[in-house]
């Protein structure tokens, strides 16, 4: 089985209250293929420019991903993007977004990432999703995630890619503003008109909520000392999600598997914000997830149904 993921592979510069990195590798597919390549083999669609080195492409071979089509375009500049993050770690400002050898990209795949199961088309012009999409006809699971950015300038791609992807993973302010409805609960209803079977609003650092017709599942973040760099933590609890989702490939997916696909975004997710860009993620191990998870479990459990009696 495999999953095959088309969006930003980047130079990310990023700024927090109490720390700074100039230049280190990131993007929403890389932080993707990173955290999903847990659970299946992951092929990552995108380009790069000439400044991206053999060193920045182990980071995602050491793990075995598949990058056979992250296209080299000699000359070009790699995606760049920089942020700050406010007192809270939980707001940011982008300062700077160079789309560089994104701006005249043509994704063309190969035979294995157009066979692939699953297809998560992570943040980029939704022109490239709707792209890859098209080429994918095989993926009985697609999932889509993108940002303000597109929703401001390219609202009508992304509405096209929305309309034939089986999930939609959002922030909680973006799913309100790409609908206009003032909850999560009403946008993720309006949502589910437009497509999508599954709705997932994530919520920083208060953690995500999947919304389905059948019902809906709602998770804390799970509760850290320290917070590093949240970049790149939305990517990551997507590649626990949809990995989660692509290794039980049961279909129609039931509420069980996406609760359970939930608290391995979550665990996921936890761990890529303990350090800056891929550097936690990149180390981490299957029986640290493993363990992440059972305490989420733990901490979260309760049981509802201890008789009581109320005073009124
Ligand atoms: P997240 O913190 O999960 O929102 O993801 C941040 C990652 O997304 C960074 O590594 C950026 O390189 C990447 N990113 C930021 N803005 C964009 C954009 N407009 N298009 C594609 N990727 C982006």
């Amino acid at each position: 089985m495999s999953l095959t993921v088309v969006g930003s592979v980047a130079f990310d510069a990023v700024e927090t209250p109490s720390a700074k990195r100039d230049r280190m590798l990131g993007g929403a597919a890389t932080h993707f293929a990173l955290a999903a390549s847990f659970f299946d083999h992951v092929n990552v669609v995108g380009v790069v420019g000439d400044d991206f080195s053999a060193e920045d492409e182990a980071v995602l071979t050491a793990h075995k991903i598949d990058t056979t089509d992250i296209e080299h375009v000699a000359g070009g500049k790699t995606f760049f993007w920089s942020g700050r993050y406010h007192d809270n770690m939980n707001s940011r400002d982008t300062l700077d977004t160079q789309l560089n050898v994104f701006e005249t990209f043509e994704p063309k795949l190969s035979e294995a990432s157009k066979n692939a199961e699953t297809l998560f088309l992570a943040n980029i012009v939704p022109a490239i999703q709707l792209s890859v999409l098209e080429q994918c006809e095989q993926a009985t699971f697609t999932a889509v995630d993108s940002m303000d950015l597109w929703i401001n300038i390219a609202k009508d791609d992304l509405l096209k890619v929305i309309a034939k992807v089986d999930c939609i993973i959002l922030n909680d302010e973006e799913i309100e503003m790409l609908t206009g409805e003032g909850t999560i609960v009403s946008a993720a209803r309006a949502l589910l008109e437009m497509g999508p079977s599954i709705v997932v609003a994530k919520q920083g650092k208060y953690g995500a909520g999947v919304i389905t017709k059948e019902g809906s599942f709602w998770v804390p973040a799970f509760p850290l000392h320290e917070v590093s760099d949240p970049t790149g933590a939305g990517d990551s609890f997507a590649g626990g999600f949809v990995g989660y989702i692509a290794a039980h490939p049961e279909r129609p997916i039931t509420l069980e598997v996406l609760r359970r696909a939930m608290a391995y975004g979550t665990a996921v997710a936890s761990f890529n914000v303990e350090e800056f860009g891929t550097e936690r993620v990149a180390r981490l191990t299957g029986p640290e997830i493993i363990e992440r998870v059972k305490e989420l479990a733990a901490i979260t459990q309760f049981d509802g149904d201890q008789p009581i009696t109320l005073r009124r």
